[in-house]
């Protein structure tokens, strides 16, 4: 068995889409994640933690943020080559589990969408992903509502 770790955090501005675990989220203030990417910070997180579990380095070197290729790219496909990579490293994905941390929206029963997403983009089912998420209480830039940051645990076997 090997576990794997991953964290990501990314600000909140006016005029992005808010995308979490391939999911669109309504940010109440119209607020959307900025990056290269579509800035899906859970989706990040997931992938640094099925590249670390593997051993294959983290999602900056699979996907460079000074690549035209990525810019805007949906972060879901990119989770799918990452397992990709995984399974071509004779690995087996056994679970995830992941927390979002964001002041608003409450991400309620939206939560199993992003399960689903993640789950489908994996090859896995949705008993296999779990997605909670947590708020700041108002300290730090997750609770000031200047960003939204997530953290994920993978664990895979074989190999
Ligand atoms: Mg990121």
């Amino acid at each position: 068995m090997r576990s794997g770790i991953g964290w990501d955090s990314h600000r909140l501005e006016a005029g992005r889409p808010l995308i979490l675990g391939g999911v669109r989220i309504e940010h109440p203030d119209g607020l959307g994640l900025a990056g290269h990417s579509d800035a899906d910070v859970l989706t990040h997180a997931v992938i640094d933690a099925l590249l670390g579990a593997a051993g294959l380095d983290d999602i900056g070197t699979h996907f460079p943020d000074t690549d035209e290729r990525w810019r805007g790219a949906d972060s879901i496909a990119l989770l799918q080559a990452s397992a990709a990579l995984v399974r071509g490293a004779g690995l087996e994905l056994v679970n995830i589990d992941a927390t979002v941390l964001i002041e608003l929206p409450k991400l309620g029963a939206r939560k199993h969408e992003m399960r689903d997403r993640i789950a489908a983009a994996c090859g896995i089912a949705h008993t296999q992903v779990n997605i909670k998420a947590t708020t700041g209480e108002g300290m730090g830039f997750v609770g000031r509502g200047e960003g939204i940051a997530a953290l994920a645990v993978a664990m895979l076997s074989g190999a």
